[in-house]
């Protein structure tokens, strides 16, 4: 499990989330942010330190949202 960065963050990419992040696992893509499910470790500092809501837990996302696992998979996949 992980967190998860989502459609809010499309565009946005203030990048508060990266500051908080304690074990530096949130790189910018080309029209998001994502979070690295294999080095995330639950602690949800990103989660509150994102002023537009974009980051939910990974068991808490909508099922519209659920597509936002397999894109930053795809991301890292990619690096
Ligand atoms: S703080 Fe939120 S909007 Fe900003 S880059 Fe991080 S996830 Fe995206
Ligand atoms: S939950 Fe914690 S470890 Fe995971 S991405 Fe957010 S700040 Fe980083």
């Amino acid at each position: 499990m992980a967190f998860v960065i989502t459609e809010a963050c499309i565009g946005e990419k203030a990048a508060d989330c990266t500051d908080v992040c304690p074990v530096d696992c949130i790189k910018e893509g080309d029209d998001q942010y994502f979070i690295d499910a294999d080095t995330c470790i639950d602690c949800g500092a990103c989660e509150t330190a994102c002023p537009v809501g974009a980051i939910f837990y990974e068991d808490d996302l909508t099922e519209e949202r659920k597509v936002f696992i397999d894109k930053a998979k795809q991301f890292y996949q990619s690096l």
